[in-house]
């Protein structure tokens, strides 16, 4: 199948309140155009220089979400145009994407990144964490980052089981931070979960983005 095929397919999958985005990493500028002209138009990259590079060279009106771990240090290279951070997992980082948002005079919309699998290789807060943060007068403060909601990664498994839990688990952190934090905030809406193996699974549980790579683009082949 041809990757507008496989666009194609997915979407009629995805109810109409889910947004999908188009995880193009490692894959070439000829795939991104394939998906571009079939009407695609958010998509997701995780490594700094690849998705400044990719910007540079697509269409400007291109929704790029940063969907990997980011370095505070980099910032500064995708702030001038990123739609989205989804991978916030620091105060940190989070005041650095604030100060770099004001030096180009935008406000960039984060999501919090959390930690739901089990596995020790997934970045990510708890929900301490990102309390703490909420609460606190820098947070309060800040004017150039829009807290649009949530992120997490499922356990790499075939038990549908624990990925239901794992996902049902964001939910109720999204649900839990929604009314102690942004009950009159419309801007903090977004569950971003599910990926190729479990997006129909993390709709089940109430996404409303999905980030899906390799079934629109086929397997990513990391040694080229
Ligand atoms: C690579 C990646 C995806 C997409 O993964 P697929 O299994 O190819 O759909 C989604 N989210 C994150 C954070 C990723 O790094």
């Amino acid at each position: 199948m041809s990757i507008v095929d496989n666009l194609n397919k997915i979407k009629s999958e995805l109810r109409d309140s889910v947004r999908l985005v188009a995880v193009s990493k490692t894959k070439p500028l000829s795939d991104i155009e394939e998906a571009y002209k079939a009407g695609q138009r958010i998509f997701g990259e995780n490594k700094v220089q690849e998705l400044t590079e990719k910007h540079e060279s697509l269409p400007d009106d291109i929704q790029w979400h940063m969907i990997g771990h980011l370095q505070t240090n980099k910032v500064k290279y995708i702030a001038p145009f990123v739609s989205m951070i989804q991978s916030v997992d620091s105060l940190k980082l989070l005041k650095i994407i604030n100060k770099e948002a004001k030096k180009n005079n935008r406000v960039i919309k984060c999501l919090f990144q959390f930690f739901i699998a089990n596995e020790t290789t997934k970045f990510g807060m708890n929900k301490e964490e990102a309390e703490d943060i909420f609460s606190s007068d820098e947070f309060a403060e800040m004017e150039n980052v829009e807290i649009s909601g949530v992120m997490g990664v499922s356990t790499n498994t075939s038990d549908k089981d624990q990925i239901h839990r794992e996902f049902h688990d964001l939910k109720q952190i999204f649900d839990d931070l929604k009314s102690e934090y942004f009950n009159k905030n419309q801007n903090f809406c977004e569950l971003s979960m599910g990926m190729s193996h479990d997006f129909k699974i993390a709709q089940e549980e109430g996404s409303t983005i999905v980030r899906v790579g390799s079934l629109i683009f086929g397997n990513r082949n990391y040694n080229i």
